[in-house]
């Protein structure tokens, strides 16, 4: 069994007790199955910080993408038109769901180290009003950059658009508002900050905007509305759902309570990532976001200069002392990206950052340390 811990931003890292509810094999159509789908929803509410007269959360089988083209096969009817925003890989699959479902989209575009800018935004709506939905990213897996969705939320609501915010690498582990901001849809997956593991991602709904969705949907297994009028009746999912995931996902949710609730788990990633970027710094290893905008999910680190090593070998020297990094995926600069989120504790920032020190002593490039 390889036992090597994840600094990858999900799957991540989870719990043994997290883990072990996946031993139980579980009947779907069984009360006591459907009770702790309708609790799972009931907390997310919870967590989201919205009314349940007013918002309503959906569980959809697969990863979170499945979420995401969920929501825009269902909530854009032909005539509706999409402004999806873009600073990563994951604003453009947004844009290329839109795109591939035949929506009319619209995409603004910036360099991946840079925000979404809330004036743009609010100017591009001006001069289109044919403009009914925007879509963004909250955290940007791709470089770890944390989108600003109050500001563009407060734009959007403004012109009175719908809103769709993906948190898929947020939400549990920064705290968000999502009523207040005026979130219409906001989807994240099991497998991230919950610290659940994958099978199934979850949208949180407006339900007055999800009642917009009925008979939208031109793919009947992501029909956002049909999944929610069959899971809201008693618990049942539509199609077999991934017993041993919500069993594991119910289980993270109570090991997140314990934990002291999203507060305390933003608390210790925000902790994690000053640590691993302070000791990355003392290396001579430097984020590619400036301070002001990386977030406390991942960090992408530009490599040393005239590094003479390949990422692969880095990588195998540190999965072989047991942790597994990520590779870059900003497409203008060479770098490799380390998560902190999951299971994950300063101690365990510690061996890596020592780990890479050593890796980079034993190349001679680690000229900042002093080795
Ligand atoms: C993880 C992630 C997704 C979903 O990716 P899947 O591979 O489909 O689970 C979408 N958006 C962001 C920002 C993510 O971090």
């Amino acid at each position: 069994m390889n036992t090597y811990k994840l600094l990858t931003p999900g799957p991540l890292t989870t719990t043994e007790t997290v883990k072990n509810q996946m031993l139980v094999d579980h009947c779907t159509w069984d009360d006591e199955y459907k009770a702790i789908t309708q609790k799972i929803r009931k907390e997310l509410l919870s967590l989201a910080h919205v009314s349940e007269d007013q918002y309503t959360v959906v569980l959809m089988q697969g990863s979170g993408t499945f979420g995401v083209e969920s929501i825009l096969v269902s909530s854009l009817k032909a005539t509706d038109k999409i402004l999806v925003c873009v600073n990563g890989a994951y604003g453009e699959r947004m844009a290329e769901i839109a795109q591939c479902a035949g929506k009319k989209t619209i995409i603004y575009r910036e360099e991946y180290n840079k925000i979404p800018d809330a004036e743009i935004i609010k100017n591009i709506l001006k001069a289109d009003p044919e403009i009914t939905h925007v879509g963004m990213i909250h955290s940007e897996t791709t470089s770890g950059i944390l989108n600003d969705i109050e500001a563009v939320g407060k734009v959007v609501k403004e012109a009175g658009k719908t809103f769709i915010v993906d948190a898929m690498s947020s939400f549990g582990g920064i705290d968000i508002d999502v009523e207040g901001i005026g979130i219409d849809f906001i989807v994240s997956s099991a497998n991230k900050c919950v610290q659940g593991v994958p099978g199934f991602s979850y949208i949180i709904c407006k339900q007055l905007e999800l009642i917009k969705c009925k008979g939208n949907s031109r793919s009947v297994s992501l029909d956002l509305y049909a999944q929610w009028e069959t899971m809201d009746k008693d618990g049942k999912w539509r199609f077999t759902s991934p017993t041993h995931v919500v069993l594991a996902f119910a289980q993270a949710l109570e090991e997140l309570k314990a934990e002291g609730g999203i507060e305390a788990r933003e608390k210790r990633y925000r902790e994690n990532n000053a640590q691993l970027i302070q000791r990355m710094k003392k290396i001579g290893i430097r984020p590619y976001i400036e301070a002001t905008h990386q977030g406390p999910i991942i960090t992408t680190f530009l490599y040393p200069e005239n590094k003479n090593f390949s990422f692969e070998e880095m990588y195998a020297y540190i999965k072989e002392r047991g942790y597994a990094i990520y590779p870059g995926k900003v497409t203008d600069a060479d770098t490799f990206r380390i998560g902190n989120i999951g299971e994950i504790y300063l101690e365990d920032i510690n061996k890596v950052c020592d780990m890479i020190e050593a890796f980079l002593a034993a190349k001679n490039m680690c000229h900042a340390c002093g080795l």
